[in-house]
């Protein structure tokens, strides 16, 4: 299958108040078109800068590998390419939060996907084409939800809130979803509904997934690869059904206790797990 994001050797540091944090330390990834794959590690491993740097919000360091987005470089020894806009159209965002406007129907909210065209007093007098209406309520009809189109965004659950997100990622034409901690906030029904919709569209049309999770289930049910992050360094890389209750016991340490888990990864804090290491990515 085709690579649809390579990222070599990233390093990202930063420094603040007098500190300096290696947030990224020779990260190096490829990932194909359609692959799910999930971003694993404990607090501050780097996941967001991770998913910042390869949609251009963060520049990595001087010096440091090139990411390259179907083909086109998004950006190189700590420098943005010159089209990082025509690029970042082929990368779709969604966070946590959802990030809609709430006073905004639901197809409104995804005609701001195409907004980088637009000016601001286009999209508040809500000048769009019917061919961009059309697109919209296509993307809204991709993610189950066009029944929804002319309802306030504050309307709806959560879960139906962050498809909306995701039918905006879709309209602008992205390839790739980004997404941090997407059902971090939700319910288990509505985040079951949020990532089979995911699923869906990348066995559909092909759509990439690279997304960070903090439930081990659910990235072990819908993501056939996880990348595990560690102080900034990728300490695993293969299927996510090779993972094993040691190795997320080493990588997640004290914040193991947060993390939800299911049958097969269950610990009782009194057992000391003796399990193999990580298994170092070269
Ligand atoms: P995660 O998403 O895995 O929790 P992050 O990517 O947010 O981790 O953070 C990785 C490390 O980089 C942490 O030590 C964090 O404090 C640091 N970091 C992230 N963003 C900044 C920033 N803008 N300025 C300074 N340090 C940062």
């Amino acid at each position: 299958m085709s690579s649809v994001m390579t990222l070599k050797v990233a390093n990202k540091t930063f420094f603040s108040n007098g500190k300096k944090t290696q947030a990224l330390c020779n990260v190096a990834i490829d990932v194909a078109a359609g692959e799910r794959v999930a971003l694993l590690g404990a607090s501050g491993s780097g996941k967001s800068t991770l998913i910042r740097a390869i949609c251009g919000l963060e520049v990595l360091d001087k010096g440091s590998g090139e990411l390259i987005i179907n083909g086109r470089e998004l950006q190189c020894n700590g420098h943005l390419s010159k089209n990082v806009r025509h690029i970042r159209n082929e990368i779709g965002v969604i966070f946590q939060q959802f990030n809609l406007v709430n006073q905004l129907d639901v197809i409104t909210n995804v005609l701001i996907g195409i907004c980088p065209q637009k000016n601001i007093f286009e999209i508040v007098c809500r000048h769009f084409s019917l061919e961009e209406k059309a697109k919209a309520l296509d993307a809204l009809d991709k993610v189950g939800l066009a029944d929804f189109a002319y309802q306030r965004s504050s309307t709806l659950s959560g879960g139906q809130q962050q498809r909306v997100a995701i039918a905006r990622a879709l309209i602008k034409g992205a390839s790739i979803l980004l997404a941090d901690e997407p059902v971090a906030s939700l319910d288990p029904e509505s985040s079951r509904k949020v990532m089979e919709t995911i699923v869906n569209l990348s066995q559909k049309l092909g759509l990439t997934l690279i997304t960070s999770l903090h439930q081990i289930p659910v990235a072990k049910k819908y993501c056939e690869r996880a990348i595990a992050l560690n102080k900034g360094a990728v300490v695993f890389d293969g299927p996510t059904k090779e993972l094993t209750a040691a190795m997320l016991a080493n990588l997640y340490g004290s914040d193991l206790e947060d993390l939800e888990m299911d049958d097969d990864f269950s610990f009782s804090k009194d057992v000391v797990i003796l399990g193999p290491k990580l298994t170092v990515v070269q």
